[in-house]
């Protein structure tokens, strides 16, 4: 996998024009990548991944991570595009200025949040950039915001004037519509036109996060911070469940964790670096599905090296597994 997913040409170009497409945004962890730390503290010898951002541009560094977000460009039969973003972080205007205006995407329909941390809901603040002008001046075509109750009281306290009613003249700030659904897989919920059905998770013991399935041709699982996978969302997500994944993007935080399910995120490799094993951990193989990408990954990660040893490990179990990257945008049927 090429960093940088360049747009088709030609013919291609017309194709993808009436297609869906998934936007990878951010695939970096909550403090994203560079680490800031490894280039004002460096390590002897210092860190080779965050080392490579004083050398190469982002746009060309997969190494180069911005906050887990994945933005959805659905395409209608009739052909016109609805572009639903899950996860709004800490990084969004970057997020914007790079891929936004890469892959020529004019605004968000709507936003999915999967909980209430820092990388997942700060960029709530630059969402006014990204609304289309007819959202800006309809108070009555507000961008849907789909969120659990226990999100939304976190957002309305660290965020008062989002939920207050009547917006000023020149205000700074997005016109939100705020629609609350449930941490049930029963519960499915429609954003821009797409169902999704939320896929509640553990994200370290005592909180839960939301993933998401959606997808009537291809069915894709969007998984982004997850320490434990519950069973009801295995199931729904599992060949011999609901039905076989045709994507599953996954996180793997870390590379070298210990695994005792006490992190609030997934590990790609345990401490005895069998793959094998940590893939088994992860479910990859029991919920058999025919392709993942990862994202979410920390510092630990070279992209280039790891892919290699993905694609390994991929030829050994006929899995297509692979690190995803910032900006890479994958053509699917939805
Ligand atoms: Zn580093
Ligand atoms: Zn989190």
């Amino acid at each position: 996998m090429e960093p940088a997913a360049t747009d088709p040409t030609g013919d291609a170009l017309a194709a993808a024009a009436a297609a869906s497409s998934l936007v990878f945004l951010g695939t970096g962890c909550s403090g994203a990548l560079p680490d800031a730390r490894c280039l004002i503290q460096p390590s002897a010898p210092p860190c080779t991944v965050c080392s490579q951002a004083l050398s190469l541009p982002p746009d060309r560094n997969p190494n180069y991570r911005c906050n887990t977000s994945l933005l959805i460009d659905y395409c209608h039969d009739n052909d016109t595009h609805k572009y639903i973003l899950i996860a709004v972080g800490k990084t969004f205007r970057e997020q914007v200025l790079r891929w936004f205006v890469h892959h020529k995407v004019p605004s968000v329909d709507s936003i999915i949040l999967t909980h209430d941390h820092a990388d997942a809901v700060l960029g709530l603040v630059d969402v006014w950039v990204v609304q289309s002008s007819n959202h800006r001046n309809d108070v009555d075509d507000q961008v849907a915001v789909f969120l659990t109750q226990f999100t939304m009281d976190s957002v309305a306290a660290r965020f008062p004037y989002f939920v207050k009613r009547e917006l000023e003249e020149g205000d700074e700030t997005a016109r939100l519509d705020w629609t609350i659904i449930e941490s049930d897989v029963n519960k499915p919920f429609v954003s821009s036109g797409l169902e999704f059905v939320p896929l509640p998770v553990m994200h370290g013991e005592g909180y839960v996060c939301l993933g998401f399935l959606f997808g009537r041709k291809a069915r894709v699982a969007y998984l982004s911070d997850v320490s434990r996978i519950l069973p009801r969302t295995e199931h729904t997500i599992s060949k011999s469940g609901a039905g076989q994944l045709d994507l599953l993007i996954l996180e793997t935080n870390q590379l070298h964790g210990v695994g005792n399910g006490r992190s609030c995120h997934l590990t790609l490799s345990e401490v005895n670096s069998s793959l094998d094993l940590t893939l088994n951990s992860y479910a990859i193989k029991r919920i058999c599905l025919k392709k993942a990408l990862l994202i979410g990954m920390n510092h630990e990660f070279e992209h280039h090296r790891e892919n290699r040893m993905l694609t390994e490990w991929s030829h050994r179990e006929g899995i297509p597994v692979q690190l995803a990257h910032d900006g890479l945008r994958i053509f699917i049927d939805l």
